[in-house]
């Protein structure tokens, strides 16, 4: 496994690759890996010939008000286990190698970019669309490897590609979780443990969702309240959102009759956790 950080060193191995007719798979990450990550990571290992992973703290996707220097970071950690995992190639640009001093071009998916997660993290997907476009510049991959944990995120992504022409293909995983149902996050990291017991009402929401739509609840306002209660009952949760919308516009729907996503937003204290699940969704 080799190791880049910068961007002329890391194309020139991927071509080098590519000429050797290798295919490309790309796992796009700000590190702290766990095993959410490394679901991606694996699937990768497994699907195609030289696995690049990515990992870089991107501050075009964090607001001003979210602090980036706190982002959990452990560098030597995560090296240490990708080379456990099969991976050919690891990219750690640093800031100035991804946006030099002078840097103007962004890229934005209008609309999609302002729903659900969009509201309350104004310009949030602007930043990942642009570093995800980089990323898939450089790395030039024929699949790379997100998590369903960011579902906006990856339906944004795929539109960015129809809309761009670009050929990467993009592969959605499961959610990794925890025994008791929370879903893993590099966040997690900044829960205490009364806090983590709490973090657990997202978790109930969505089962709670679940089992209203087995018992036949279509009515998405029904289904979306009684998930504000599970998660209300928890003192130490603040609703960001829930919210029911159709899986390709992330637009409100009134029933659950088709397949859609259940996405929500919590604060456990001032960390702000996602967790969604997709009902009706087939491969
Ligand atoms: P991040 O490092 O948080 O930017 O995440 C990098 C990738 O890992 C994204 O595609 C995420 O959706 C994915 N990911 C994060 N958490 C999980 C999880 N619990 N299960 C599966 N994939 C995840």
């Amino acid at each position: 496994m080799k190791t880049f950080t910068k961007i002329s060193e890391m194309r020139a191995a991927v071509l080098e690759a590519r000429k050797k007719g290798l295919s490309i798979g790309l796992v796009p990450t700000m590190g702290y890996l766990h095993e959410g990550h490394l679901s991606l990571v694996r699937e990768s290992v497994k699907k195609t010939d030289c696995t690049v992973v990515s990992i870089f703290v991107n501050p075009s996707q964090f607001r001003p008000n979210e602090d980036i220097a706190e982002y959990p970071r452990d560098i030597d950690h995560d090296v240490r286990i990708l080379g456990k995992e099969g991976v050919t190639f690891v990219f750690i640009p640093e800031v100035e190698e991804m946006y030099p001093p002078g840097y103007k071009t962004y890229v934005e998916v209008t609309e999609l970019q302002d729903k659900l997660c969009g509201r309350s993290r104004p310009g949030h997907f602007k930043g990942v669309c642009t570093v995800v476009l980089k990323l898939f510049h450089v790395i030039n991959a024929d699949v790379a490897f997100f998590g369903q944990k960011d579902t906006q995120q990856a339906v944004i992504l795929k539109k960015m590609i129809q809309d761009l022409d670009m050929t990467v293909r993009i592969e959605v995983l499961p959610i990794v979780r925890e025994k008791n149902g929370l879903a893993l996050s590099s966040r997690n990291t900044y829960l205490s443990p009364e806090q983590r017991k709490a973090a657990l009402c997202l978790v109930r929401g969505l089962r709670k969702a679940g089992q209203m739509i087995e018992d036949g609840i279509r009515e998405s306002a029904r289904i979306i309240q009684q998930v504000k209660d599970v998660i209300r009952s928890e003192p130490l949760a603040e609703i960001d959102y829930v919210e029911i919308v159709d899986l390709e516009s992330l637009d409100s729907i009134k029933r659950v009759d088709k397949e859609c996503l259940i996405a929500l937003a919590v604060f456990i204290g001032k960390v702000r956790l996602i967790d969604n699940v997709i009902f009706g969704y087939r491969e």
